[in-house]
């Protein structure tokens, strides 16, 4: 296996952007993880001013690492620097200490696979188990039945569900070079960790690692031209999530939650999150929000209700919807067979595609505006 310091040197001797400055010369730092696998994960931090031209560099110091021998594969990702007139905002870590935060995105560079994308959204939550890719995948399928060309991006590649829920096995083919067609499922393009590596094999990812998987399944995949493209966020708001954020032109979010108390706590986390780095909130949805006894007709509000909504007013944010814990939801999502296209008139995947209506109403007006 190839060593830190070998990495390094190789990555110094590559031109910067001049062509002619190398980059031990230059201003960019890199980050380097080496994975047990042996694949190399190169981060490069660059002036958010010109962050663009960076990107022919990015591609050069690939190549330079693949052709070290020893190296089994290697992928670089650009992050860029914070303007430094830009006051660092402040986010709020998992233990509640402050932590600065980079809102990055003027300096984002196009990545390639995003062309024709109109808006990029991330579903996100404080935690796992809330129903966070439950929502995301109706949520898409809602966005969709409006006509929409719409993507999903599993980016939960600590769980990845996407294949589960859309029904879908098999590998994405290549179509040019390193760029992979993404699979299709109900009119969706959907992708995920989940179809190039085994669900069932516990992966111990580490947070550069999670970014740069996660950034080059947005940059790598032929997504061709879509309206939305809903990305499944890891649970949490650790660093993978906040450079996840940083990194990827997104037009919103939207934070998934119980209604208990502790959830919220997380929810309010994930909010802070998005806010910090120029983000904005879609809006909260509540899940599990309810149950209807199928027996007796009568209402259960199994982990009470309403937190969600009195979260958004406070926050200043929407609030998105209810979505009751329903046996048909968790059995027909366990089938591939989401409620909002297989069983479009029930009240939940009403309430899915009332929630893809105020999504994307907001997503509209905010181009507008
Ligand atoms: P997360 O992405 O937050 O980890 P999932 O979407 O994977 O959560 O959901 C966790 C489990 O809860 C799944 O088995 C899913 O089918 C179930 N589930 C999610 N939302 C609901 C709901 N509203 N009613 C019933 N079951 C639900």
């Amino acid at each position: 296996m190839l060593s830190r310091e070998a990495i390094q040197a190789c990555i110094s001797r590559v031109p910067g952007p001049d062509g002619k400055t190398l980059l031990d010369q230059t201003a960019a730092a890199s980050a380097i993880v080496i994975a047990a696998d042996g694949k190399v994960f190169v981060t490069l931090t660059v002036p958010a001013a010109d962050a663009a031209p960076w990107e022919k560099v990015r591609l050069a110091v690939e190549t330079a690492l693949r052709g070290l021998g020893g190296a089994g594969a290697a992928s670089v990702t650009l992050t860029a620097e914070r303007a430094p007139s830009a006051a660092p905002p402040v986010s709020f870590k998992p233990d509640g200490a402050k932590q600065p935060a980079q809102p990055i995105k003027a300096g984002i560079p196009k990545l390639a696979g995003l062309a024709q994308v109109r808006h990029v959204i991330a579903v996100a939550s404080g935690k796992g188990g809330v129903g966070k890719s439950t929502t995301a995948c109706n949520l898409a399928l809602g966005l969709r039945a409006l006509g929409l060309k719409v993507g999903v991006l599993d980016a939960d590649i600590y769980g990845p569900s996407m294949p589960k829920l859309f029904a879908l096995k098999g590998q994405p083919e290549i179509v040019t070079g390193r760029t992979l067609r993404p699979l299709e499922a109900y009119g969706c393009k959907v992708m995920s960790i989940g179809f190039v590596v085994d669900a069932d094999k516990g992966m111990a990812w580490r947070g550069p690692m999670v970014a740069s998987a996660i950034t080059q399944m947005l940059r790598d995949v032929a997504w061709g031209q879509l309206d939305v493209l809903v990305v499944d966020m890891p649970p949490g708001t650790g660093d993978a999530q906040l450079t996840m954020a940083q990194q990827t032109p997104l037009a919103g979010a939207v934070i998934v939650s119980t209604p208990q108390d502790l959830a919220l706590i997380d929810a309010r986390r994930g909010v802070a999150m998005f806010q910090d780095v120029g983000v904005p909130i879609l809006g909260l949805v509540e899940n599990m929000s309810f149950f209807i006894c199928d027996g007796c007709g009568k209402r259960h509000d199994i982990f009470a209700h309403g937190g969600a909504r009195a979260e958004a007013a406070k926050l200043g944010v929407a609030f998105l919807g209810e979505i009751p814990l329903d046996i048909e939801i968790r059995e027909r999502s366990d089938a591939g067979l989401p409620v909002v296209v297989t069983a479009p008139d029930s009240p939940p995947a009403q309430t899915y595609r009332q929630i893809a209506r105020t999504v994307w109403s907001g997503l509209e007006k905010r181009t507008a505006g």
